[in-house]
C-alpha cells in the first residue's frame, strides 16, 4: 500500500490516540536509517521512543527472532519456558536484582512493581502501608494505577476517580519528599532521568539521599528504568551512575529490541509474591524472551552499552558546544549517554523538529525539548551530520 491508502484505512479504521502522525509510514530499515513506502531514506534519532537500541535488521537479532518464531512462540506460564527462565538469569547476573517477573510492557512492569511494593506489607500485616510517592511530570504509563503515579494532570483528568494513593512531589526537592513521607508511605517510584517530559536527570546527591531515606524509614525504593534501563545511558542500568541500588527496578522499551516486554526487577528481601498473587497470559512467553536475551547477548558481544557511553559524551559535547553558539535559542543541554534534551526558547523547538523531519531525521520533542534518542550502534559520523543539520536548522530559526 502506498502512504495515501494506508491514511485513509487508518483513519477509518483506527482510534487516535496520536492526534495529527507525521506524515510517512516506514516500511523497513538497516542499521539507523528507515525507508518509507515511497522509498526515502529517514536517519532515526527516536529509536522508536528509545526501543530501538539495536536499530533495525540487525542480522544476529533477526536471526534469533526467526530461530525462536521457528520454534516455539507462546505455551503459557503453565509449563517451564527455557528462554524466560535465561533472560531472568540474565537480567539478575548483570544487575542488583534477584529474581525477576516478566510483563508485556512498561506500565504492566509497573502496575507489578507497585503490587509488589503494596503486597511486600500486606504479608507484614502491615497493609495500611499502601501509599507510593511519586514525582510531578514523572511518566510510568497509561494504564489507570499507572496514570495515577504519573505527575501529570493531563493524562489522568478524564478518568477520575483514579488508584488512590498516590502523592505526588516536585522532582529534586528532597525537603518536599521527606515531608510527603507518614507512616502510610510503602514506596517511592522514580525515574532516575525523566524521559517523557524532556529528560530532567534526578541527580546524584538526591538519588543518595532518597536511597538513605527509604533506608531508614523502611520504604521500598523503585526505580522505572523502562527507558533508562539497557545502555541508554551508557551504563546497562541507569542507577549504576550514582552509587545507589534500588529495591526493585522495571524495564521495557529496549529489553525487547522491539518486540513488546517489560520486566519487574527485585531483590531477595522484596520477592513478597507468592503463588496466585500476580500472572500475565503472555507475560514472558518464549518469543518475546528469546527477543530480550538476544538483545542482551549482542549488547555485551558488541560492546554496545560502551559505545553508547563514548558516542553518548561525544554528543553531548557537540550538544553543548551548538548551544554555546545560540544563548538566544538554547536554553540547556541535559541528560547522559544517548538520552539527551535541548532545551529551545520561546516555543522554538516545534519549528526545530518539523525542520528535522523535513531533512528526514527524527527525534522527538515536547513543549519545550527536543528529545534526542538515537538507536545504541549510532556512531560519530552520524552524529556528526546529526549536529551539522542541527545547527543549520536552527540557524535558520
Ligand atoms: C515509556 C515509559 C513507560 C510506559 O511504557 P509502555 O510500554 O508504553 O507501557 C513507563 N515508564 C517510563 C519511564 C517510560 O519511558
Amino acid at each position: 500500500m502506498n502512504l495515501q491508502e494506508i491514511k485513509q484505512m487508518d483513519e477509518t479504521y483506527y482510534m487516535n490516540t496520536f492526534g495529527q502522525r507525521r506524515n510517512v509510514a516506514f516500511d523497513h530499515g538497516k542499521g539507523i536509517t528507515l525507508y518509507d513506502t515511497e522509498g526515502n531514506a529517514y536517519t532515526d534519532f527516536f529509536a522508536g521512543i528509545a526501543v530501538n537500541a539495536l536499530g533495525y535488521a540487525h542480522p544476529a537479532f533477526v536471526k534469533a527472532l526467526q530461530e525462536q518464531a521457528g520454534k516455539l512462540l507462546h505455551t503459557s506460564s503453565l509449563y517451564y519456558i527455557e528462554p524466560q527462565a535465561r533472560l531472568a538469569k540474565m537480567i539478575v547476573e548483570r544487575s542488583c536484582a534477584d529474581r525477576v517477573f516478566l510483563a508485556n510492557s512498561g506500565a504492566e512492569a509497573n502496575e507489578g512493581a507497585i503490587k509488589l511494593a503494596k503486597i511486600y506489607f500486606y504479608k507484614q500485616g502491615k497493609p495500611e502501608r499502601s501509599e507510593i510517592i511519586t514525582l510531578t511530570d514523572s511518566f510510568h504509563g497509561r494504564t489507570l494505577t499507572t496514570v495515577a503515579a504519573t505527575g501529570q494532570p493531563k493524562y489522568q483528568k478524564p478518568y477520575r476517580p483514579l488508584t488512590p494513593g498516590f502523592v505526588h512531589v516536585p522532582i529534586g526537592d528532597f525537603d518536599a519528599l521527606a515531608a510527603a513521607v507518614t507512616d502510610k508511605t510503602a514506596a517511592i517510584l522514580l525515574e532516575p532521568i525523566q524521559g517523557e517530559s524532556g529528560v530532567h536527570p534526578c541527580g546524584e546527591e538526591y538519588l543518595q539521599k532518597v536511597r538513605a531515606l527509604c533506608n531508614e524509614k523502611g520504604i521500598v525504593l523503585i526505580f522505572d528504568e523502562v527507558q533508562t534501563g539497557i545502555g541508554r545511558t551508557g551504563k546497562l542500568f541507569a542507577y549504576e551512575h550514582y552509587g545507589v541500588e534500588p529495591d526493585i527496578f522495571t524495564l521495557a522499551k529496549a529489553l525487547g529490541g522491539g518486540v513488546p516486554i517489560g520486566a519487574v526487577c527485585a531483590k531477595q528481601a522484596f520477592c513478597a509474591f507468592e503463588p496466585g498473587d500476580h500472572g500475565s497470559t503472555f507475560g514472558g512467553n518464549p518469543f518475546s524472551s528469546a527477543a530480550g536475551c538476544a538483545v542482551l547477548d549482542i549488547i555485551e558481544r558488541e560492546g554496545v552499552v560502551e559505545h553508547a557511553a563514548e558516542v553518548g559524551a561525544y554528543l553531548k559535547e557537540k550538544l553543548c558546544a551548538l548551544a554555546k553558539n545560540y544563548p538566544d535559542k538554547i536554553a540547556e543541554v541535559r541528560g547522559v549517554g544517548l538520552m539527551l534534551g535541548v532545551e529551545y526558547k520561546g516555543g522554538l523547538v516545534k519549528a526545530v523538529n518539523d525542520a528535522l523531519f523535513a531533512r528526514h531525521i527524527l527525534c522527538g520533542n515536547t513543549a519545550t525539548t527536543l528529545r534526542i534518542l538515537p538507536p545504541l550502534i549510532v556512531t560519530k559520523e552520524d552524529v556528526d551530520a546529526f549536529i551539522a543539520a542541527l545547527d543549520d536548522v536552527t540557524s535558520n530559526l
